[in-house]
């Protein structure tokens, strides 16, 4: 059966603007009627925090938002990344790369025209058995890299429209053997029968290299919603250091999960801000097709003023 999904990173506590996500996640599964799977995405080592695994959970629950089956970490599942870097790796899809991040830099940053120049120069691409040896030798470790796209890639967003964009050399295995993030997401989505990939604005343009790879592991296609930001008073995006932005923070201020679901629901046209509402309420009202996709702008200080109605 298809399925949505939400997929945060456990390195902190989840602010308003991965908690709206998350909420426009679970009403896009809900309102298709697919399956709704939470994943967490903790590959690297230094957010394997079980403190902020059980912390997200318990807010996604305190929110109402309930999902299908196990949630499945990505620290337990390096076995299927590994194979899928094998396949492409046996279908000349990959190259090893010597770089460090500041010969890419410094590289990318030196070339003719800057500001169009690819992400990754192509320093390895083409490296002879014997000067991969010599990097070996020089105890240089390697990274794995895709042999990105010839050409851009093109899809529809659900929510931003029409997007193309490179599908360049990324690395999808890092120097210490860790699965990169776009080779995991991947292989999980597919692995999960996930149908609609919802999640923040801000991985809008790694789509096309995650679109490209499903392609060369002959992976099913699926449809992407981009969610907007959610920005703080400065007009950046929203972050800790804007005040009282977690559902811990709120709670400490006397605004409760209820309350925080009816700002996002507000937030989405879906209910005032201080209305007692559920999750399956806001459900009830959802339309995708309705929905105004904005940006919101939050100051935590209005936020964590109850409203007089
Ligand atoms: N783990 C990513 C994040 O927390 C989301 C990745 C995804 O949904 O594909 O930003």
């Amino acid at each position: 059966m298809p399925a949505g999904r939400y997929a945060p990173s456990p390195s902190g506590d989840l602010h308003l603007g991965n908690l709206r996500t998350a909420v426009v996640a679970w009403l896009l599964a809900r309102h298709a009627r697919s399956r709704f799977v939470v994943r967490i995405e903790d590959l690297d080592p230094a957010c394997r925090s079980n403190r902020w695994v059980d912390q997200q959970i318990a807010d996604l629950a305190a929110l109402g938002l309930e999902w299908d089956g196990e949630i499945v970490k990505q620290s337990g599942r390096f076995d299927l990344y590994h194979d899928a870097l094998d396949t492409l790796t046996r279908a000349g899809r990959t190259f090893e790369c010597y770089c460090t991040r500041r010969e890419v830099q410094d590289a990318t940053r030196a070339a003719h025209d800057a500001a169009h120049a690819p992400a990754y120069p192509g320093t390895c691409r083409d490296l002879s058995l014997a000067e991969r040896r010599r990097r070996t030798d020089e105890g240089r470790p390697a990274a794995l890299r895709l042999r990105g796209a010839p050409d851009e890639v093109t899809f529809v967003d659900t929510i931003a429209g029409p997007f193309s964009g490179p599908a360049d050399d990324l690395v999808i295995r890092r120097n210490d053997g860790t699965p990169a993030y776009n080779i995991a997401v991947v292989v999980d989505d597919a692995d999960q029968h996930i149908e609609q990939v919802v999640r923040g604005d801000d991985l809008l343009a790694a789509t096309t290299v995650q679109i490209y790879l499903g392609t060369l592991l002959g992976l099913p296609a699926m449809t992407y919603a981009h969610v907007p930001l959610v920005l703080g008073p400065s007009g950046e995006r929203l972050a800790k250091r804007d005040g009282a932005v977690s559902l811990t923070d709120l709670a400490a201020v006397g605004i409760g999960p209820e309350l925080v679901l009816a700002r996002i629901g507000a937030s989405l046209g879906l209910c005032e801000a201080d209305e007692a509402v559920t999750a399956s309420a806001l459900l009830d009202r959802f339309d995708p097709s309705a929905i105004e996709w904005t940006t919101w702008t939050v100051d935590p200080a209005d936020i964590s003023t109850p409203r007089t109605r």
